[in-house]
């Protein structure tokens, strides 16, 4: 007889035979009468054993076979779909026994280490949580693919065996062994294959593509992980593009989990975005914004504060309504996250019934400082003085933080934003040397492109430059970014020679692609979105790994195969290399 699901039972089912098959979920002997809750991927119903014995020895995940009658149940349970009926089993075959389970697959959240799920991660995928993700990640896949290829886009694959493509990570390798001391690298992102694709006439290409980056890995970064990426040609400014994005994130969400969003979506250039809430993946799911007061303190007789102005540097404040109870202990803990984030200090201004905080007495007139702030007795204001950025930054972590304490940040809002005009270059004190803030194949705004070609532009400016670059942001957490691309030869050549490439290595590095812009490039633009963010967001999930079937620890192995791990001499040998010793 045919295998049905055992999740699709129900009352109308009474009285038919049927074989199902599954894992034992959940087992209750009461001696003459066993019950067991059968799982297979469409659900659970519930098994009646009477009288057969071979039942009493069954355990939790032993995969069985039965053959029985669909009955009501005398006490339905309405928690269970199928809770209307039971099966009452004549015939049981035991298809696979299972040893005793490391962990108990029915605690959520499960109590068991990381390390041990994914040691173990064929049981712990059998979790209905991990099943329901698992599902929601192909749905996401499929809508994805649905809604472009409506939109005439085609998915082309590009190769894994590659060579570096500049995205500010470093490299994973693959030594050649046909060229012994030759390397092929995993790509970062697909980025010079799209734009060769679009030079080659593939006006819409797309792709569900994994890349790999080689980071020290933080909670929530994988070393391989997954991006819808996604170029088009003729875009010569990014609206086109962003309707075209605004429409996939609403199609995705509506078929996925029913929400719908209002578009377009708002804009905020980065200027904006961290003068406004102190980041440039702003969460605009609560107010509390940040108010730049340094005209208020540019004669201020705190030295701090005059000097940070002096430099040319910022005075950020935060009003926290009804704040100016906060104990010494919370405005230590708010101090102590702008300081982690580079701050010198945390600053306060209680308006109680006295002016009370460290800046209480270099304020001879606070009236202009109210004014500016909205500041209302009851009031808190905390400030950060430094460099535009840095001081945006910490007084903006200072502004997630007590979202979370004040219980500002609503559920089930869903606030996304463009983050446009972000900077073209960042100066890197490392390498002393100017780097692209996105990557080096981003344009220049239209109005900047005479700076960057003219020779005579004085460099230590070039950090004014703006970037035809943007991001996608929701909820505070960057979806993605892209760029309008270069497609002139001289205009990459004299980007590469900002970056310190000069025209030697930019040819031995990417002299097939600066080959391919002079031969009739389109303008072209586009963007990479984080699959697996994406997908952790829909799913409500706090980590990556729970979106990702085989993820990677924090420390970049794969418990379940035991990767990285170490290999013979021999292959060692066939590739030319030697492990040296510590
Ligand atoms: N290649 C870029 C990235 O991976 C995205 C893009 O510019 O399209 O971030």
């Amino acid at each position: 007889m045919k295998r049905e699901a055992c999740g699709s039972l129900r009352g109308k089912d009474a009285g038919r035979k049927v074989t199902l098959a599954g894992w034992v979920h959940r087992l209750r002997d009461l001696g003459s009468l066993t019950f067991v809750d059968l799982r297979d991927e469409s659900g659970l119903v519930q098994l009646v054993f009477r009288e057969l014995p071979q039942a009493r020895k069954l355990s939790r995940e032993d995969v069985i076979r039965v053959r029985g009658t669909v009955a009501r149940r005398e006490a339905p349970n309405p928690d269970l779909p199928t809770g209307e009926v039971e099966v009452v089993v004549d015939r049981l075959e035991v298809l696979s026994q299972t040893r005793p389970l490391p962990f108990s697959l029915e605690e959520e959240p499960p109590r068991a280490s990381e390390e041990t799920r994914l040691r173990y991660r064929y049981l712990d995928l059998r979790r209905p949580r991990m099943q329901r993700n698992l599902r929601l990640r192909h749905r996401t896949s499929m809508a994805i693919r649905d809604y472009l290829d409506r939109q005439g886009f085609i998915e082309v694959e590009t190769p894994y065996l590659t060579r570096s493509t500049p995205e500010g990570a470093r490299d994973f390798l693959v030594p050649s062994r046909l060229e012994p001391g030759k390397f092929y690298a995993l790509p970062q992102s697909p980025q010079l294959f799209k734009q060769t694709l679009v030079i080659s006439g593939v006006e819409r290409y797309f792709q569900i593509v994994r890349c790999f980056r080689d980071e020290d890995l933080r909670a929530d970064r994988q070393p391989e992980f997954t991006q819808l990426d996604l170029e088009m040609a003729f875009l010569e400014a990014p609206e086109e593009l962003f309707a075209l994005i605004e429409g996939l994130l609403a199609y995705v969400f509506r078929e996925t989990i029913g929400v719908e969003f209002d578009t377009p979506f708002p804009r905020l250039s980065y200027d904006q975005a961290l003068s406004r809430y102190g980041s440039d993946k702003p969460d605009l799911r609560f107010g509390l914004e940040l108010v730049d007061v340094t005209k208020q303190f540019s004669a201020s007789e705190m030295r701090l504060l005059r000097e940070a102005v002096a430099a040319g540097g910022r005075v950020f404040a935060l009003r926290v309504p009804g704040g100016a109870g906060f104990s010494r202990k919370e405005l230590g803990e708010l101090e102590g996250v702008a300081k982690t984030y580079g701050a010198k200090g945390l600053l306060w201004l209680a308006r109680g019934e006295e002016l009370r905080g460290p800046l209480a007495k270099f304020l001879p007139d606070p009236e202009p400082l109210w004014r500016a702030t909205g500041a209302e007795p009851g009031d808190l204001l905390l400030l950060v003085a430094d460099a535009f950025e840095l001081a945006a930054t910490a007084l903006g972590q200072v502004r997630l933080e007590l979202g979370r304490k004040l219980s500002l940040i609503p559920e089930g809002k869903w606030c996304p934003l463009w983050v446009v005009d972000f900077p073209l270059l960042e100066w890197s004190e490392e390498e002393n040397r100017w780097s692209a803030r996105h990557h080096p194949f981003t344009s220049p705004k239209a109005e900047d492109l005479p700076k960057l070609m003219d020779p005579s532009f004085p460099t230590e400016r070039l950090g004014e430059l703006r970037a035809n670059a943007y991001d996608l942001v929701l909820n505070g957490v960057e979806l993605g970014g892209g760029s309008i691309r270069i497609h002139r030869r001289e205009v990459q050549q004299r980007m590469l020679e900002v970056l310190g490439i000069g025209p030697e290595e930019a040819e031995g590095r990417f002299g097939f692609f600066l080959r391919a812009l002079e031969y009739g490039a389109p303008p072209h633009g586009g963007i990479a979105l984080g699959l697996d963010r994406w997908v952790m967001m829909l799913a409500g999930e706090e980590s990556l790994r729970e979106v990702i079937a085989f993820p990677k620890t924090a420390s970049g192995a794969c418990p379940l195969t035991g990767a990285p791990a170490e290999v013979d001499p021999g292959q060692l040998a066939e590739l030319g290399l030697e492990v040296k010793g510590d």
